[in-house]
């Protein structure tokens, strides 16, 4: 396959890309070929670059998308592989000008690869942010383990509450994922509605927890999409452990949170 050289940029956030992709498998949050990211790398290369390379592929990207170029991981890819294998186990895709296909400008080195079974929804969170919030251009899809526990808890049906008791466990969770997180309702895998569903939660939350799944954010870089999940599972995390202990945990109070609202 015909691949390009990257530029700078583009390297420095694929290395971002295998650091996280290591965390991501030492906390237990990627068994397997679970999770998947993907980052807008439109702006970093010149368009003119990109012309006819690659075959193109049939796929039906939300209208408003042609031209866009995405880094994504690989389906059935591991993301322990993206600490020294990123070529194989990822890629980076340009979309045609009618969004009806795209082409693989570079990686997805190995027999088969495809992008991600979860492209659609990674491909509407990007059309959505390039929109509404054109500093985010990282979407990190993940398996949290407190978060997931916590989806499946009755807190789930009342999102206000669930922020509240996962904010009070500690300042840093108010701080750094100040939106909160979104009680995302069970949608199949891979579908559009899962898409649909997903950016109604980043219109209003840091974080989209996808009922009995796992977790999704999207931030200006792959590692601060990292760190929003990172901070609200340690929220989950501590809220847990409390109750695990046997005891309902004091938390801060109303006004303590509401203090904490002015390093936001
Ligand atoms: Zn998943």
């Amino acid at each position: 396959m015909q691949s390009i050289k990257l530029p700078l940029k583009v390297e420095n956030e694929l290395k971002k890309v295998s650091k996280v992709a290591g965390y991501l498998w030492q906390r237990e949050w990627a068994e397997r070929n679970a999770g998947n990211i993907s980052m807008n790398v439109t702006s970093f290369f010149i368009k003119e670059d990109l012309q006819g390379i690659g075959e193109e592929i049939p796929f039906n990207f939300p209208k408003g998308m042609g031209g866009f170029v995405i880094y994504i991981t690989g389906t059935g890819c591991y993301l322990r592989d993206l600490v020294d294998k990123i070529e194989t186990v990822s890629c980076i895709l340009r979309i045609n000008e009618q969004s009806n296909a795209y082409a693989i400008i570079w990686g997805g080195k190995r027999d088969g690869f495809a992008p991600t079974c979860e492209l659609i929804s990674h491909a509407s969170i990007h059309l959505f942010n390039s929109i509404n919030q054109p500093e985010n251009l990282a979407v990190v899809h993940t398996h949290p383990l407190e978060l997931i526990c916590l989806s499946h808890h009755e807190l789930f049906d009342n999102e206000e509450e669930l922020n509240r008791q996962v904010w009070m466990m500690c300042p840093e969770v108010k701080v750094f994922v100040p939106k909160g997180i979104h009680c995302t309702p069970y949608a199949l895998s891979s579908t559009k509605d899962l898409a649909k569903v997903t950016i109604e939660a980043f219109k209003k939350r840091n974080v989209s927890l996808w009922e009995k799944h796992g977790a999704t954010a999207t931030a200006p870089d792959v590692e601060k999409a990292w760190d929003f999940l990172d901070v609200a599972n340690k929220g989950a995390k501590l809220l847990m452990m409390c109750w695990s202990a046997g005891y309902k945990p004091k938390g801060l109070s109303n006004e303590q949170l509401k203090e904490l609202e002015q390093f936001i």
